[in-house]
């Protein structure tokens, strides 16, 4: 590439977030280059991690061509977890998949340049009108990281001996951390320990294997087998979740860890990864084709990036709040320093909706303008607030949700509604259905009685700048489920 050249997007890190941001932008004609490190030596080990189906997902979506070759590296395995007193009486046993991210990386590297992204891997660069930071949790660009739990270091390294099957993975929960164990058809297992850099620092210097193997025979994977033995050194990491401050600041856009490193007992980072990417392409792509939006597009990025902050934190807190065979002192500072928000209590009614005479659309209903996915652009669209919500919605079973709702005003019997609701969209009636239990079960439809509570004029979808006061969470999804 030419110094005198100007590129529409640099992107610093050829993960999957990175690759995901090159190869979408790329897809929709903008010039991008991917900057590379030099390349290490490659290791001739396998780096296991595990893929939820929602990452497989993406990597279909993103990685079209690429698929085959992503399909033929996946390895379906057995998932035990050994996290409860249940559990340790009867392991749950789920599926799950594996892959080697040494393989998965070079596919997707392949995947963005195959579409035009350029990879670089060394000065000069052209210039660029943005640059995208998917530098991982090593990202070069400094940026102030707010923690989302307690500091955790992971310690990684390959056991012989270990009484993990093949095809297999293993989430236990330890005295003083957890561990999570992955074995594809190798011999060898991977066995990362997670753990307080407290404990790690209490180890003298050069014993690292040592206790690295004494907790390791402290768990169910020394089970049966006592001959087995450390075969790689011990790779330490850093597991602590965490969330740049800001992320837009200078023109730089962060995807993936290097915006929000989740926690790696959610099984969730790939998946986030390519989320935010897909988000980052879509909001430069914005900028880049409308500029006028770009100030909406941003605010669709952080609004997404804090809500995704803030599911992760709760629904990683309520997994560490599960773990009920040991109280060490890592285990009650994982539930103890966490600040953020209790999840408010949905309302959960399970009326026959069908039974139900008439419905009144609920007084606390509030329309909101929020910045939503529209095609490959950020878009203002008009969003339900309501206080059992976490965040505004904007579609109802795909559809705008104001275009669904607009027909309720007053009372309307659940057989009008469903009827109106089919001539307005392709719906069929379980679709109907599924969106008035939604409504119903969140209080934005209520029963109407003498005891419901009117439905006040503020309720009612007004014009296109009505606002109302939305839960704090204020962010948008290209659709959401009902
Ligand atoms: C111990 C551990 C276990 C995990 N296990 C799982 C799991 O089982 N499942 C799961 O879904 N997630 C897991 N995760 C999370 C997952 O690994 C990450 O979320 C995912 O790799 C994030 O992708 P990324 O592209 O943002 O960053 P990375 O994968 O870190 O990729 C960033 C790349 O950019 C390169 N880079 C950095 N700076 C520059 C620069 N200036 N120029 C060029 N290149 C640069 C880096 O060398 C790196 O190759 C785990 C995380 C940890 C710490």
């Amino acid at each position: 590439v030419n110094r005198k050249r100007q590129v529409d997007a640099i992107v610093f890190g050829d993960g999957p977030a990175g690759t995901t941001v090159a190869r979408c932008l790329a897809a929709l004609g903008h010039s991008v280059c991917i900057s590379q490190r030099e390349q290490r030596t490659a290791s001739p080990n396998a780096r296991w991690e595990t893929l939820s189906p929602g990452a497989l997902e993406l990597l279909r979506l993103h990685h079209e061509e690429a698929w085959p070759a992503i399909e033929r590296l996946v390895i379906p395995c057995r998932a035990t977890v050994l996290w409860t007193r249940d559990d340790a009486r009867k392991p749950a046993v789920h599926r799950g998949m594996l892959v080697d991210r040494r393989g998965l990386d070079l596919i997707l590297r392949a995947s963005a340049t195959a579409v035009g992204a350029v990879a670089i891997h060394r000065d000069p660069l052209p210039l660029s009108r943005f640059v995208v930071d998917a530098g991982g949790r090593s990202s070069a660009f400094p940026a102030p990281r707010s923690l989302l739990g307690p500091r955790t270091l992971a310690l990684t390294a390959r056991i012989a001996g270990s009484d993990l099957a093949t095809r297999s993975t293993r989430v236990e929960s330890l005295a003083d951390g957890w561990l999570w164990a992955g074995r594809g058809d190798d011999a060898h297992a991977t066995v990362t320990l997670f753990l307080s850099p407290r404990t790690v620092r209490s180890w003298p210097h050069k014993e690292h294997p040592t206790h690295f193997f004494e907790i390791l025979r402290s768990s169910s994977l020394a089970a049966s087998k006592s001959a087995s033995r450390i075969v790689s050194n011990i790779v330490v990491r850093d597991a602590t979740p965490a969330a740049t401050a800001t992320l837009a600041d200078s023109g730089i856009m962060r995807a993936g860890d290097a915006a929000l490193a989740l926690d790696p007992l959610s099984g969730q980072g790939l998946q986030h990864a390519f989320v935010s990417a897909a988000q980052v392409a879509i909001v430069l792509h914005t900028m880049l084709a409308r500029e006028e939006s770009s100030a909406l597009a941003q605010e669709f990025y952080r609004a997404r990036h804090a809500e995704a902050a803030g599911e992760h934190a709760l629904s990683c807190r309520a997994f560490y709040k599960r773990q009920d065979r040991f109280n060490g002192e890592f285990w009650r500072e994982r539930l103890s320093e966490n600040s953020l928000p209790s999840l408010r209590e949905t309302r959960s009614t399970t009326l026959d909706v069908l039974r139900q005479d008439k419905l009144i659309l609920s007084h606390e209903v509030r329309w909101k303008e929020v910045p939503v996915i529209k095609g490959d652009f950020i878009e203002s669209e008009h969003a339900l607030c309501h206080p059992s919500l976490m965040r505004p919605i904007a579609y109802l079973e795909g559809r705008v949700a104001l275009d669904m709702l607009a027909a309720v005003s007053g009372e309307i019997t659940p057989r009008a509604l469903l009827q109106g609701w089919a001539e307005r969209a392709p719906w069929g009636r379980e679709v109907g259905l599924r969106a008035l239990q939604f409504l119903v079960h969140h209080g934005i439809l209520l029963p109407a009685g003498p005891r419901s509570g009117c439905q006040s004029e503020a309720a009612l979808p007004l014009s296109s700048t009505s606002v109302g006061t939305g839960p704090s969470f204020s962010t948008m999804a290209r659709t959401t489920s009902a």
